[in-house]
């Protein structure tokens, strides 16, 4: 899975925001997409001086959606490279 690749997968030009982090189609979880794909080339600095970026999410549904990275709720996953 190319979660990190530079250039953004074609699947991503459909994704919808989604102000949960869940599927807005189906209310699957982040952890049940079949591919993500991480924006780390455009980080947005937020107000508490907090880096955030996009994270994509094809859902098995097939349905996509993004949402913030700062948004996510915490999970037992380890974080790459941090
Ligand atoms: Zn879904």
């Amino acid at each position: 899975m190319e979660a990190f690749a530079p250039i953004p997968p074609e699947w991503t030009s459909q994704a919808v925001h989604a102000h949960e982090f869940y599927c807005p189609n189906c209310h699957s979880s982040s952890l049940e997409a079949t591919q993500v794909w991480i924006n780390r080339r455009a980080p947005v600095t937020t107000e508490q001086y907090r880096r955030k970026w996009q994270e994509f999410y094809h859902c098995h549904c097939g349905f996509t959606w993004w949402a913030w990275s700062n948004d996510r709720p915490p999970t037992n996953l380890k974080k790459p490279e941090e």
